[in-house]
C-alpha cells in the first residue's frame, strides 16, 4: 500500500506539486520532485518521516531545487534516469526506462516519455495504480516541448494511454483551471464541465485537483484525445 500525500510548492508562483510518498507497512518514503524545501520539511515533520529517497522525473529547477538540502537533512539517496546523471541536482542512484526502483514493497516501473525533456520519467506505481507524471501529463494539458518533437509527445502520449483507466495520475504542477477554458472551447462535453466544477470545488477548498484517474482524463484531455498526430499537432 502506498501513501501519497501533495505538497504545493512555490504556491502562486509557479504551483509545482512535490509529492511525499510512504510505503506501508514498512514506512520507507520518498519526495517526488522536491522544487522548494520549506513546505516540504514542514509534511514530513507533520508525519514524522524521513525520506530515504528523493525520486526525480526530470531535471528541471523547479522539480529538483530542493534535493541538495533534503538529501543534507534526511540523508535521502537521489533516484533519477541514469541518462539525466550529469544534470540532476546531488544524483545517486541511476534507474533505465523498462526497469523498477522499490520503495519497501511498493515498485515503481520506470516508463520514458522524452518529449517535455529528453530522460523525463513516469513513475508507474502498477500494483498501486498510481503514476507521477511530472511535467509531461497535467490535468487537461501537456507540458511544453523544451527538448523533445510533437513525435516525441505523441509516442509518450500513447504510453500513457495505455495504461489502465483506474490508474491515478498526480502532475507536477497546478495548472488545471489555466488549461480549463481552452479544452472546452476544443471539446466540450458533459464530462469536462463535471471535471472542471469538481477542480474549481477542489481548489477553492484548498485541496489540488489531483488525483483523477486516467480514465476521465483520456476522455476530457484534449491532448489525449488527439488520435494521431496531425491532430496533436493542430493544438500543441
Ligand atoms: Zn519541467
Ligand atoms: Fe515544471
Amino acid at each position: 500500500m502506498l501513501q501519497v500525500h501533495p505538497i504545493l510548492c512555490r504556491a502562486g508562483v509557479m504551483n509545482n506539486y512535490a509529492y511525499l510518498i510512504i510505503d506501508e507497512p514498512s514506512k520507507i518514503s520518498a519526495i517526488i520532485d522536491p522544487s522548494e524545501a520549506e513546505p516540504i520539511i514542514r509534511k514530513c515533520k507533520e508525519l514524522q518521516v524521513k525520506p530515504q529517497y528523493i525520486l526525480n522525473t526530470h531535471h528541471h529547477f523547479d522539480h529538483t531545487d530542493a534535493n541538495l538540502e533534503l538529501k543534507e537533512k534526511y540523508g535521502s539517496q537521489v533516484v533519477a534516469n541514469i541518462k539525466d546523471s550529469e544534470r540532476i541536482r546531488g544524483f545517486d542512484i541511476g534507474v533505465e526506462a523498462g526497469k523498477t526502483f522499490a520503495i519497501g514493497k511498493s515498485v515503481a516501473e520506470i516508463i520514458d516519455v522524452s518529449a517535455h525533456t529528453q530522460g523525463h520519467i513516469l513513475w508507474y506505481f502498477a500494483k498501486d495504480k498510481v503514476v507521477f507524471t511530472g511535467d509531461t501529463l497535467f490535468n487537461l494539458c501537456v507540458g511544453g516541448l523544451f527538448e523533445g518533437t510533437a513525435e516525441d509527445m505523441f509516442a509518450a502520449l500513447q504510453k500513457i494511454k495505455s495504461l489502465p483507466d483506474d490508474v491515478l495520475f498526480y502532475p507536477g504542477h497546478e495548472y488545471t483551471l489555466q488549461f480549463a477554458g481552452e479544452a472546452l472551447s476544443l471539446a466540450p462535453s458533459e464530462e469536462l464541465i463535471a471535471y472542471i466544477k469538481r477542480a474549481q470545488e477542489r481548489l477553492s477548498q484548498g485541496l489540488p485537483v489531483a488525483p483523477v484517474s486516467l480514465g476521465i482524463e483520456k476522455k476530457c484531455n484534449p491532448f489525449l484525445r488527439a488520435q494521431n498526430l496531425t491532430e496533436l499537432k493542430q493544438i500543441l
